[in-house]
């Protein structure tokens, strides 16, 4: 997809057709709508909400037992066995092994239009295993990974709210499709735009995307942060005994260090926004040993397609540059990309009016307590669970530099917003144990609640209004894609690299089993751990 800068005035005849249907969708239409179909949403909203309600149970096992696996990026065997399995026996189709990843997967229920797509992200995090419910440092399982994101509560979200849908839908005989997938390998930037090229989101109008968060909030336009390549560069020279005959060696590991010099003085001519690191992933074996082969793994961000396009450019210049130095030969992997993120105005207004019906859970006095434990813990700001919504504002004029999500490559092939729900402590590091801590407890069980409440409302809205469609649609193609260049970052050739985190989680998974959620015999995770909530201080 390349689209070229506007005109300006093209710039404006958008903006002035969004907001001519706007005007229309919003006041005007909204009156001349019958009082009868207004009754009817609100009538079907409080329905999905009771739905919502009546799962609260599905919520909590789905939450603890994706919890409880634990699985890093493409090797999300056992929780996309358990969610597909879970979506079947509620009457949806599951395709599997989607977009040449084995974890990868995509449910579908209903016919017609509108088709909306709730997606939510499944991986964890590398040597995050952590205890959770209580306020002190204690792995699952030592040097395990774990949800030191809280991506196991996403799919409670959108799997309880589809299913309060789907029940109303039936009853009512309502046309439209809801299809749910995973975020696989988002934490290596490496599922989402893989889907995008296989064309998964072709025939889908809308999609709600959810994320944990300890707010409650949503957004339109591009956010801060940024959209990155992410690409392995492998020196290949020759070995020969290092202190006998070192002449008769090419060292990989030189050609590994002066690609790194090289970027860290290449740095400096860089624009501020830019955001780039690496590791080593192949230093060699032994010191008596030349390295004949090494490896780098370098993360190249930057704010818009251009300028992350220019910085890899500059990467791949620099790691030729190196081999050249070395007389060695330099090949180079794409591991995962992610675009710049935009969000549609249209859905992030639809979300907003619904967050603001939920409002935030009410917090106990134990969960604050205890969520300022874990913050003391962290280091953070005590200042324990948000109590307040944030009002949706415009997007910054200026987005500040930062992390990538690769929900930005969905978000420049269909409509698509992203809902934050709060089932996580404010102030901690991120990518960390820490955040692991609330992601079975109470306060992670509240918080999708208020998600999927959120998440089944706006489904209602969506289906009910095709104005609302429509009017994303609009934003999305006249102001949205009129606005931005579009580059693409993955080329046709580049392939899902699932074999990342494999030796990993086999080292794992056998130890990390004997803590699995078993829902049949324990009310809930922190009961089979035998942690009473909150648990503030270590037993002696
Ligand atoms: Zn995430």
């Amino acid at each position: 997809m390349l689209r070229g800068h506007s005109m300006k005035t093209e710039t404006m005849a958008g903006l002035a057709l969004v907001m001519l249907l706007f005007s229309t969708s919003g006041g005007a239409q909204d009156a001349t709508r019958s009082k009868h179909d207004i009754e009817h949403i609100e009538k079907f909203k409080a329905v999905v909400v009771e739905g919502v309600e009546a799962r609260r149970k599905l919520a909590q096992v789905t939450n603890d037992t994706v919890f409880s696996f634990g699985e890093l990026a493409y090797q999300e065997f056992e929780t996309s066995k358990y969610l597909t399995a879970l979506l079947e026996k509620n009457g949806f189709s599951v395709d599997r092994g989607i977009a040449g990843m084995p974890t990868a997967w995509v449910a579908r229920w209903g016919s017609g239009a509108p088709v909306i797509a709730l997606g939510s992200d499944i991986d964890c995090l590398p040597k995050a295993s952590q205890k959770p419910g209580v306020a002190y440092r204690e792995p699952l399982v030592e040097g395990a990974p774990g949800h030191g994101e809280g991506h196991n509560s996403g799919q409670a979200v959108n799997i309880v709210a589809a299913l309060a849908v789907k029940d109303l839908m039936e009853r009512e005989k309502l046309s439209g499709t809801l299809v749910i997938w995973p975020g696989v390998a988002e934490e290596l930037l490496g599922g989402k735009a893989y889907f995008v090229r296989a064309g998964m989101f072709k025939d889908v109008d809308a999609v709600l995307f959810t994320h944990v968060s300890d707010g409650f909030s949503t957004e339109w336009g591009q956010p801060n942060g940024t959209g990155m390549i992410s690409v392995e560069y492998t020196f290949e020279g020759e070995s020969a005994h290092a202190a006998a005959r070192p002449w008769r060696g090419r060292n990989a590991l030189r050609a590994v260090e002066l690609m790194n010099i090289g970027w860290d003085f290449r740095r400096e001519q860089l624009r501020p926004e830019q955001r780039s690191h690496y590791v080593v992933t192949n230093g060699g074996d032994q010191p008596n040993v030349i390295p004949p082969i090494a490896s780098v793994w370098y993360f190249f961000r930057e704010m818009d397609f251009e300028n992350i396009k220019k910085n890899y450019e500059i990467g791949n210049k620099i790691a030729e540059a190196a081999a050249m130095m070395t007389d060695t030969k330099v090949t180079r992997k794409v591991i995962g990309t992610a675009a710049p993120r935009h969000f549609n105005k249209t859905l992030a207004e639809t979300l907003q009016a619904n967050i603001e019906r939920v409002g935030m859970p009410q917090w106990t006095e134990d969960e604050q307590t205890f969520a300022k434990a874990v913050q003391r813990l962290a280091e953070g700001k005590e200042d324990g669970l948000n109590t307040r919504l944030k009002n949706l504002e415009p997007p910054p004029a200026r987005p500040e530099s930062g992390g990538s999500d690769d929900i930005g490559d969905v978000s420049w092939a269909v409509p698509t917003v992203r809902l934050l729900y709060p089932a996580n402590i404010p102030n901690l590091p991120g990518h960390n144990w820490a955040n692991a801590i609330a992601m079975a407890t109470p306060i992670a069980h509240k918080g999708i609640g208020a998600g999927s409440k959120v998440m089944a409302m706006t489904m209602i809205d969506l289906l009910l209004r095709p104005e609302l469609i429509q009017a994303a649609k609009t934003y999305f193609i006249d102001v949205q894609l009129k606005n931005h260049k579009v580059l693409p970052l993955l080329s046709q050739t580049d392939q899902p690299q699932i074999h990342l985190n494999r030796e990993t989680m086999e080292r794992f998974r056998p130890e990390m089993r004997k803590f699995y959620y078993d829902a049949n015999k324990y009310e809930t995770y922190l009961d089979q751990l035998g942690v009473k909530f909150p648990t503030l201080t270590k037993a002696r």
